[in-house]
């Protein structure tokens, strides 16, 4: 695995907050979402050979910090990330992240980055990837409930990969929608602010939920889903933090990500141990069809799985090529001799 030219190996390539929004705003927001999807796919094609684990979570009354680890074989990836829904009245973000890239032969590091910006884009593409195999054929309008920092993210995902042209906006907080309505203004979707859930999903093919609340929420019940719709619910994902009624589950087909995570961590933690999902790879590499007709619910029980992750570190890394939008970190010890290093400690006095 080439690292982008280190001076020395024992330099690690780090990818700042303001180096990756350059790098996103020099290749188009939406071009990024496209090539990072493109990626996640080429990920899920060969998941079977990665190591997977539920993320390492350690919860507490305000939220939960993770590890999410996996690896190839030849590399191996890890993210930091944090689920805090209180934060915003502090002026913090909910979620904050960053992660690295190992080799695998060597056990160095060659890239370390921020990833909150990263997380809020290998999100929605992933969600925006997944709807392409499952919501109906031609969907146009996306019901976008949460209006907060993984939104526009969201909106923009569907529209690039999907083809979503209105956007029907719904935020228990009308600042947030407000907010994300200036985000999205000109960027070629006509956007609905709307005064109820109900209000958002009509019409709508598709609809995501992406509130944050450490709870059992019920954002959309029952007798809100229609025959044929795709749900992306991606802000229930931690033990404890559901979006959906469980009837809506037990109606609907449900793809996951990982199904020892996803059962602890997803809407789906409200059913029974055995309650039948697919899993996303396997809809991917055509072993099992997705949508078979157009009056199924599909169901995306999105938690956020380290493969992703890793396919967003992966591509962050093949665009930093050729680029100078990262430092190197000196972050490993590197001795003439790699058996002293204690002298070298000494002569650094
Ligand atoms: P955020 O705090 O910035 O925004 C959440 C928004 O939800 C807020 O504007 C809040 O007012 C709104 N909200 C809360 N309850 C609501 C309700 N009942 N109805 C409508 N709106 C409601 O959070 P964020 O960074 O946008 O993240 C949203 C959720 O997505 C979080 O729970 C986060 O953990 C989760 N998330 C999931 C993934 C994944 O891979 N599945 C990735 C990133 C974030």
């Amino acid at each position: 695995m080439k690292a982008p030219t280190p001076s020395k190996l024992a330099y690690v390539p780090f990818v700042s907050v303001d180096n990756m929004m350059k790098l996103i705003l020099r290749t188009g927001i939406e071009t990024t979402l496209k090539e990072l999807a493109k990626y996640i796919e080429d990920d899920f094609r060969r998941w079977e050979l990665f190591d997977k684990t539920p993320r390492v979570a350690s919860h507490s009354a305000e939220g939960v910090i993770e590890l999410m680890p996996t690896s190839d074989g030849e590399v191996y990836g890890f993210k930091y990330v944090n689920g805090h829904p209180s934060n915003t009245k502090e002026g913090l973000q909910t979620v904050t992240a960053f992660g690295l890239l190992a080799d695998v032969a060597s056990g160095y590091p060659v890239l370390l980055s921020e990833m909150t910006v990263l997380t809020a884009l290998r999100t929605a593409a992933t969600s925006a990837m997944v709807a392409k195999h499952l919501a109906p054929k031609n969907a146009k309008t996306l019901a976008l409930i949460g209006n907060g920092a993984q939104s526009e993210f969201q909106a923009l995902g569907m529209k690039a990969i999907v083809g979503i042209e209105h956007i029907r906006l719904y935020d228990i907080d009308k600042t947030a929608t407000e907010k994300a309505m200036h985000n999205l203004a000109g960027m070629n979707v006509t956007l609905t602010a709307c005064q109820s859930p109900q209000e958002a999903i009509e019409g709508a093919e598709i609809i995501t939920t992406c509130t944050a609340d450490k709870q059992y929420a019920t954002i959309l019940t029952d007798n809100m889903v229609g025959a044929g719709i795709h749900i992306n619910a991606i802000g229930g994902d931690c033990p404890g933090k559901t979006e959906l009624h469980k009837d809506i589950l037990s109606r609907s087909d449900v793809f996951v990500e990982y199904p020892p995570q996803t059962r602890i961590e997803g809407d789906i933690q409200q059913m029974p141990d055995d309650f039948p999902v697919t899993e996303m790879w396997e809809v991917i590499t055509g072993k099992v069809k997705g949508r078979t007709n157009d009056r199924q619910i599909t169901l995306f029980d999105g938690v956020g799985f380290a493969i992703e992750d890793f396919s967003a570190l992966r591509y962050i890394k093949d665009k930093l090529q050729g680029t100078d939008l990262f430092q190197q970190l000196d972050m490993l010890a590197d001795p003439d001799d790699p058996r002293d290093l204690f002298g070298m400690v000494q002569r650094a006095k």
